[in-house]
Parts: structure tokens; C-alpha cells; sequence
């Protein structure tokens, strides 16, 4: 049996460069479509714009064709959790909307998703929101050297329960690099000091999935990729890509 810790790819020091550099064409295509989220436009035209934009910056849209996946974001709404297809969906006041951005760049991916608001949201909805970004932020302080992968998690799942917000249990945190998808999967939740331990050079993508309801999740049959509450509960969802350094973590989709 090979052990979790043998599968963890490290990054070199020229290669997190080569990731910080994808990064900012990530961090900076969210930015532009946050901006351009407003009452009555479509998910469509969001990712019309995402494809030219990742495009015209030398990037490849990495969701484009992963796994037959037809567009280059996912964009989904209230409470569709993630995995949607951009489409005719129309944007109106008071929803909110995930984005989610893969690029590749110099032959590495970097992933990172926003919840944004449309217009005036109500409370609860503003509330979910912050407490996803929170929960981002504290598992973002664990990807540290020495400590373990299961912190992460533990960091997740305590801001958010302690507050009533469930997390989606199904859908995971993972490994990025060469791949979208590389080992380890990281669950939003667990325990403290459990896992393998995190080491320099280690680069996750950190997504908490956070609901104002509960943990299950619901797929789409119809379109075979969104994925839901069960329990029909509005969902957010925020995302970096999370390197381990000598100097703790560096965020490497934050520069927009
Ligand atoms: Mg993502
Ligand atoms: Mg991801």
C-alpha cells in the first residue's frame, strides 16, 4: 500500500513561480467577472467573457473539455452548490452565484472560485458569504510546514458549525499542479493533528462548500454535472490555490 504522504507531489521553487504567474491570470479573470455580475446577465456571457479573457492572456481554460465539461467556467447559483454549466441562466437581484476558474499557464493549473452577491441580498445570505470567506481564511493559516493535512479541515468545519452552517461533506479540497485534481483530497472537515504532514513545496486548492442548511448534496440528472443542496438550501463556496512554504502559506490566486 503506498502511503498518502508518497503521492503528495512537491512543487520546486520555479515551479510555484510558474503557478503564482497562472495564478494572477486567475485571481484577475474572477476579479473582471465579479465585476461584471449584475441583474440580467447571463452565465453564458460570464463565461464568454472568462474564455476570452483566460485566452487573450496566454492561459488555457483548464475546465474547458475536463471530462467533457462544455464551458470554461462553472457558474452556479443560490442553491447549486457547484458544476454548473454556464447557459441561459439570467442573473437577478438578490441571488448569489459561484464562479469557479481554472487555468493552465506554463503547464500548471491554478482553481479558484467567489461567491458573489447580485444587487441586495438578504441577511442570511450576506451572512453565508462571509462565514465561506472565514472559512477559506482559517484553513488558509493551516497550510503550514509541520502541521497536518487534516487542520485544514478541522479549521473548516469548526468555523462554520460553531455558527449553525453545514458543510458539504461529499465534494472535497484537493492537490493542484500538473493536474487539476492531484492527490491528496482534502475533506472540509475532521480532526486536528491527523493526516500526513504538510511540507514546502505542497500546493492545494482550498475550496469550503458552506451551507445555510445541511451536508447532503443532490445531482443534477438532468445535465449530469450540477451538483445541489439536498435539502434545497442556498450554498456558497470560495476557493484559492494554497502553497506550503518555508515562510507559511502563500496564496498564489490572490493577485489581482
Ligand atoms: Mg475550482
Ligand atoms: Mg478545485
Amino acid at each position: 500500500m503506498r502511503t498518502a504522504e508518497s503521492v503528495i507531489v512537491r512543487k520546486s521553487p520555479g515551479e510555484l513561480e510558474a503557478m503564482e504567474e497562472g495564478g494572477r491570470i486567475t485571481s484577475s479573470c474572477l476579479k473582471m467577472l465579479s465585476e461584471n455580475v449584475r441583474a440580467g446577465v447571463t452565465t453564458r456571457e460570464l463565461d464568454r467573457l472568462a474564455e476570452e479573457f483566460i485566452q487573450d492572456h496566454g492561459g488555457k481554460p483548464e475546465f474547458k473539455g475536463y471530462q467533457g465539461f462544455p464551458a470554461s467556467i462553472c457558474a452556479s447559483p443560490n442553491a447549486m452548490i457547484v458544476h454548473g454549466i454556464p447557459g441561459s441562466y439570467r442573473l437577478k437581484d438578490g441571488d448569489i452565484i459561484s464562479l469557479d476558474v481554472g487555468v493552465r499557464y506554463r503547464g500548471f493549473v491554478t482553481d479558484s472560485a467567489t461567491t458573489v452577491a447580485v444587487g441586495e441580498v438578504p441577511e442570511d445570505a450576506a451572512g453565508l458569504l462571509a462565514v465561506t470567506r472565514e472559512c477559506f481564511a482559517e484553513a488558509a493559516e493551516q497550510v503550514r510546514a509541520d502541521n497536518r493535512l487534516g487542520d485544514i479541515g478541522h479549521a473548516i468545519q469548526s468555523v462554520a458549525e460553531a455558527r449553525g452552517y453545514g458543510v458539504v461533506r461529499d465534494l472535497v479540497s484537493h492537490g493542484v499542479g500538473r493536474k487539476m485534481h492531484e492527490d491528496p483530497q482534502i475533506p472540509n472537515y475532521g480532526s486536528p493533528g491527523t493526516g500526513p504532514p504538510l511540507m514546502p513545496g505542497m500546493v492545494f486548492a482550498i475550496e469550503p462548500m458552506i451551507t445555510l442548511g445541511g451536508y447532503e448534496i443532490r445531482m443534477s440528472e438532468w445535465d449530469g454535472w450540477s451538483i445541489y443542496t439536498a435539502d434545497g438550501s442556498l450554498s456558497a463556496h470560495y476557493e484559492h490555490t494554497v502553497a506550503v512554504t518555508e515562510h507559511g502559506p502563500r496564496i498564489l490566486t490572490n493577485g489581482a
